[in-house]
């Protein structure tokens, strides 16, 4: 490997340790559940948190895309295998009834739900499920910078930048022992980076979108930032600093609030019912 090669792991490898470090995202008590969909960012947050003495497991869910969602599963079982760690999986067709196919022609023609968002709030909803069922203190997601910069502008142009208040490597203001909470050790990493992380550790990982990833809002935002970093370099990282800085000023001296549950499942919900089974509830009403 080239010295610069080498340089360039050390110091993406330091970057993630500050991140968990300064954020105080992990103890080495924890059980962690990485939620992993067998790409670069989690399979390399699954990688890292082992490799500094954390507690870490991986969670896939089978999201049953056909040949991208089977490749997927393939390889993060084979990166498992050949590091023994321990992997958990679990189908959202057969655990719950739904698969992102089904859920693609139930919002076909809306306006207002788009497959992504339907496949982002049930992955959510399993997450926190599994993790507690698996007796799992955190999750660990893979988040980079990039995805935080878009989740600022999209809250922006959707005229809702309230959303952020919860936005950091930790998530905040919710204290509910139903709700486990979620950590991001890539949070301050541009995608770029973690990309050239992964390929020069070698992992075995899809770099492609998903196959559906071109219907949601996330993806345009992603090649505007693109273009705008490529312009004005440094643009995505300076987003999401701002918008940090705003919001750590607002939640000076707000105590964590007290979440409710949702009154058809049980899970935490911001409202009677949480966001799956209303989701659920008008796609089978639709
Ligand atoms: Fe789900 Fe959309 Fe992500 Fe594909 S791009 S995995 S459909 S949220």
């Amino acid at each position: 490997m080239k010295p610069a090669d080498r340089k360039f792991l050390e110091q993406f490898e330091g970057r993630v340790r500050k991140t968990i470090r300064d954020h105080k995202l992990l103890a080495r008590k924890d059980r962690v559940l990485v939620a992993c969909s067998g790409g670069k960012d989690s399979t390399t947050v699954l990688y890292l948190l082992n490799k500094f003495g954390y507690r870490a497991e991986g969670l896939i869910i089978d999201l049953q895309m056909g040949s991208w969602s089977g490749q997927n599963l393939k390889n993060i079982l084979e990166f498992c295998n050949s590091k023994g760690l321990k992997l958990h999986t679990v189908s959202l067709k057969d655990g719950y009834g739904f698969d992102i196919k089904r859920i693609r022609s139930l919002v076909a023609g809306r306006k207002d739900l788009t497959a992504c968002m339907v496949c982002g709030v049930m992955k959510r909803w399993v997450l926190n499920r599994k993790a507690r069922e698996l007796g799992a203190g955190k999750i660990a997601t893979g988040h980079n910078l990039d995805d935080e910069a878009q989740t600022c502008i999209m809250n922006l142009v959707n005229g809702n930048p309230k959303l952020g208040i919860n936005m950091g490597p930790r998530t905040g203001l919710v204290d509910d022992p139903r709700f486990v909470p979620r950590v991001k050790p890539l949070f301050f990493s541009l995608e770029k980076d973690s990309r050239r992380y992964s390929e020069l550790m070698g992992f075995t990982v899809l770099y492609r979108r998903c196959p559906y990833a071109g219907e949601g809002q996330r993806w345009k935002m992603r090649d505007f930032l693109d273009i705008l970093e490529e312009r004005q370099p440094g643009a995505k990282s300076r987003i999401v600093d701002s918008t940090l800085g705003v919001f750590r000023e607002i939640r000076k001296g707000v105590r964590p609030g007290q979440i409710r549950h949702c009154s058809k499942c049980g899970e935490p919900a911001r409202s009677e019912t949480c966001k799956v089974c209303q989701v659920l509830g008008e796609l089978e009403a639709f």
